[in-house]
């Protein structure tokens, strides 16, 4: 009763005889063993035959074949490295860090040495890498230092069917780099979709299969509808645990609050069942797995349980392709995953809850038959598989935001980007739109160049206004306190609040504040750090998560010798509270918004409703103050804002004159959003005319 009811697959033979226990294979071989048995190694020699033949390939190959760990190691005993080194890209952080580990291992050097990884402000190379793993994000930057990426040898572009929108652009970039430089290899690598199409993008070069070695997987849907996807999980996964033979349990959630929830329940539940039966319960290991959580928690899922429990791993859609876990006999798929949508009302990202796409849920139920014949329980019915999921996912390119690839490709010369080389071009919205914010900030002039501060912020890896607010502390003798800002802001929050001491903790975050200003309050925490001599112990007392601290410690140091490159002055204005507000506001009047109740404030521009988050040092002012910026909106029960500063209305109408004059308290949002739209068109009027010269010009 209440149970999920499971009906068959008729597509899917069912198999009784689940695999006995998973062999211990992992303990029982060497690395170098290891390395044979997989799927990817029966094919080395003509693999590197095809590779030998073509300057570009695509190899397709089901997850766990060894694509990731295995070809860049045959292509550096293949001799490619000689001259030149080998680099792989991921669409994840988590997945180069942990690649990047396990391949040194087999490889028998130090990460960091012969084999090392990059992703945003961590580098984790040498002089003697020769093989470096590094997020798509990463490897795109680098072409703006270095156009026909010289010091590769060969590039792997993995994990391309995730459509991440870094690789997407380096499709286009990557396709140039080939057509300019004979030496230079390509490979591209995909789960099992798309193949054709990358394919046909580079000219039909060939493609090549790794041959499976896989089980049958049957597949179980819900009959009916499932209203609480956390409940169901937790019951079938009991279920499983308790009537099913030995193998692991992959889940499948959206994101860390949602695993966090199932994780406790997954306990919760054991514990009931320990205390309310005389009979022995089989042990259960739970185990999260998101791309926030420490790494050294994330290493447990490859991990053998302790004596012989299940593993029971809640994973994001990381686990889908970029990470394989041995051993996994059940799936249970909630049918969501979270995806980062445009949402242009807010003008902003937004991760949100999505239904997954049909290949996603076959990809999500292969995981299951790697080690022996697994089972897929689906949490949705089979008719909602077929009519009411989409084949495959929308590529990120077109889904979100895209003022760091505009900013990216104006600084890479290219002119027009409606005429970039994209596989799947975004929506043309989405570009002017994107394009329309960074004229806005002054990083593109009206004609759709890059200004002076364009190209400045192009050097620095930060999102847009990020970076303007960096400039702008040069601009006002500040640089010092911005630059410690930002980097504050490029970490997840320093804030530690336990649950069971939630006062406490709050406590301790009120004496940091600095009235009427979250942004402040961030770089009086730094400071005060610093003068305790960045001390753990220090951070531990004040419910400050010292891994944080140090990260934006890090992070500065980067971002520091950014500074020092581009010969930028250090400047500081020591504890001159206006002038920081001041550019704190000139990054972010495009957020800025109005008092409307307690707590409650509308955006300026767009009239989109925002309120204050119970967290801010706004609230220790004693009042609300009109006029405030913040540096981001979240979706949670409503829309937050997070980290917040009270601005003058005058600083709003100097910075933002496109949007606000002084007698604004008395425009209406309706003039707001009329003038908005008349200067936007102009914009695209002006473009308009700029392409039809261009083709002009192009004809004659
Ligand atoms: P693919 O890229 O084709 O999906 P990988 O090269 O990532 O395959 O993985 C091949 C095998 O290497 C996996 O089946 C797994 O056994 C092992 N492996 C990969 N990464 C790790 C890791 N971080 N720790 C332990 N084993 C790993
Ligand atoms: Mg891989």
């Amino acid at each position: 009763q209440g149970e999920v009811d499971f009906k068959e697959d008729a597509k899917f033979s069912k198999h009784l005889e689940k695999g006995e226990a998973v062999s211990d294979f992992a303990k029982s071989k060497t690395l170098a063993q290891q390395r044979q048995y997989l799927p990817i190694y029966s094919v080395r020699y003509e693999l590197l035959q095809v590779i030998r033949e073509n300057q570009v390939i695509v190899v397709v190959g089901e997850t766990g074949s060894g694509k990731t760990t295995q070809l860049t190691q045959y292509l550096h005993e293949d001799g490619y490295t000689t001259n030149g080194i080998i680099g792989c890209t991921q669409p994840r952080r988590v997945a180069a860090m942990s690649v990047a580990k396990r391949v040194s291992e087999e490889m028998e050097t130090e990460l960091g040495n012969k084999v090392g990884y990059a992703i945003r402000f961590e580098d984790v190379t040498g002089p003697n890498t020769i093989i470096k793993y590094m997020t798509d994000g990463v490897l795109l930057r680098e072409t703006l230092k270095d156009p026909d990426l010289d010091k590769y040898r060969v590039i792997v572009m993995d994990e391309a069917h995730e459509r991440s929108l870094s690789t997407d652009v380096l499709f286009g970039i990557l396709k140039n780099v080939v057509a300019q430089r004979r030496d230079f290899k390509l490979i591209v690598t995909s789960a099992t979709l798309n193949a054709e199409k990358f394919s046909n993008f580079f000219g039909s070069v060939p493609i090549f299969y790794i041959p499976g070695r896989t089980f049958p997987v049957s597949i179980l849907y819900s009959k009916t509808l499932c209203e609480d996807y956390v409940e169901a999980t937790v019951k079938q996964a009991m279920t499983v645990h308790i009537t099913s033979p030995p193998g692991d349990i992959l889940i499948f959630m959206t994101g860390q609050d949602e695993i966090e929830a199932t994780c406790h329940a997954l306990a919760d539940r054991m514990e009931q069942l320990i205390s309310s039966t005389k009979k022995v319960v089989p042990k259960l290991s739970i185990l999260p797995m998101y791309s926030q959580l420490p790494a050294d928690l994330q290493a447990k899922i490859f991990q053998k349980a302790e004596d012989g429990a299940r593993k029971c791993i809640v994973a994001t859609n990381i686990a889908e392709t970029s990470l394989t876990v041995d051993g996994i006999l059940y799936v249970i798929d909630t049918g969501y995953g979270k995806m980062k949508i445009y949402n242009p009302k807010m003008g902003m990202d937004a991760l949100q809850v999505f239904p997954i796409s049909r290949a996603a849920a076959d990809q999500r139920a292969g995981r299951a038959g790697r080690t022996g014949p697994g089972t897929c329980y689906r949490l949705y019915t089979e008719s909602a598989y077929i009519n009411e999921m989409l084949p495959s996912p929308v590529p990120e390119i077109q889904r979100t935001h895209l003022g760091n690839v505009v900013l990216l490709l104006k600084s890479l010369k290219i002119e027009n980007l409606l005429d970039f080389d994209f596989m799947d071009p975004p929506p043309q919205d989405n570009i002017l739109n994107s394009m329309y914010q960074l004229w806005v900030l002054g990083t593109l002039n009206n004609v759709g160049s890059l200004t002076a501060l364009g190209w400045e912020m192009v050097e620095f890896p930060l999102d847009p206004p990020l970076a303007k607010m960096l400039l702008i502390g040069k601009q006002f003798k500040c640089i010092i306190e911005v630059l410690t800002i930002v980097s504050m802001l490029s970490v997840p929050s320093v804030f530690f609040r336990p649950k069971d001491r939630a006062e406490e903790s709050d406590a301790a975050r009120e004496k940091f504040f600095v009235p009427g200003s979250d942004h402040l309050t961030l770089l009086n925490i730094y400071r005060q750090w610093k003068a305790n001599q960045y001390r753990g112990n220090w951070c531990n007392e004040h419910f400050l998560d010292v891994k944080g601290l140090r990260k934006a410690r890090e992070v500065r140091s980067q971002l520091l010798d950014i500074l020092h490159t581009l010969e930028i002055p250090l400047t500081s204005c020591e504890h001159d509270e206006n002038t920081v507000r001041k550019a704190i506001c000139s990054a972010y009047f495009y957020n800025a918004a109005r008092l409307k109740g307690v707590g409650e404030y509308v955006n300026c521009r767009n009239g989109m409703p925002c309120h204050l988050h119970p967290s801010s040092a706004l609230y220790g002012l004693g009042y609300t103050p009109d006029y405030v910026v913040y540096h981001e909106l979240t979706l949670t029960t409503k829309e937050y804002m997070q980290c917040v500063t009270a601005v003058e209305p005058q600083w709003l109408a100097e910075f933002g004159p496109m949007f606000f004059s002084v007698k604004d308290s008395d425009m209406s949002l309706l003039q707001h959003k009329k003038r908005q739209e008349e200067e936007k068109t102009s914009m695209e009027e002006e473009m308009d005319d700029l392409r039809k010269l261009q083709t002009k010009a192009e004809r004659e």
